[in-house]
């Protein structure tokens, strides 16, 4: 299920069948969530997620949002991003992969690396228990503020 590059309104569709198939019902507001989070590469919090919501429907309330996207990550369309599920950021992207940090304007890339995914687990590890996946972060600056940094006089 490659469905990471498809349009907006492809995804939205593939969630409706998704839904539909899993006996949920594909409601106005889950559709609106869903598109909140894969409308850009932030990797939005829930607050984020909420204010974006609202512009399209006023009448949602941040419980309402917060439970829809509890909801989404609960079945697999989206997956908590951040070093815990506890900073509430959401990835639109549910397949393993990593990440490209802009430390200027915080802008998240995902970063498809496969070779990554099999870094053995440390020594020791064994003594920690499982590693179920792998997540790298790589910080930097990215390019477009690479290029405003250069504009500066
Ligand atoms: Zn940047
Ligand atoms: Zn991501």
């Amino acid at each position: 299920m490659i469905i990471k590059d498809e349009s907006p309104e492809r995804r939205l569709d593939w969630l409706k069948s998704q839904l539909q198939q899993a006996g949920h019902k594909a409601t106005h507001q889950r559709l609106e969530v869903f598109r909140q989070v894969i409308l850009t590469d932030e990797h939005p919090d829930a607050e984020a997620v909420y204010l974006g919501v609202r512009e399209r429907i006023p009448t949602i309330s941040r419980n309402t949002v917060y439970q829809t996207l509890q909801f989404l990550m609960d079945q697999g369309f989206i997956a908590p991003f951040g070093v815990h599920q506890a900073s509430h950021r959401y990835d639109p992207n549910p397949a393993p992969h990593h990440h490209l940090l802009c430390l200027r304007c915080g802008k998240v890339s995902d970063y498809e690396a496969s070779p990554l995914e099999i870094i053995p687990p440390p020594m020791g590890g064994a003594n920690w228990g499982k590693v179920d996946s792998i997540h790298v972060e790589l910080r930097g600056v990215c390019s477009d503020c690479l290029s405003e940094r250069k504009r500066e006089p």
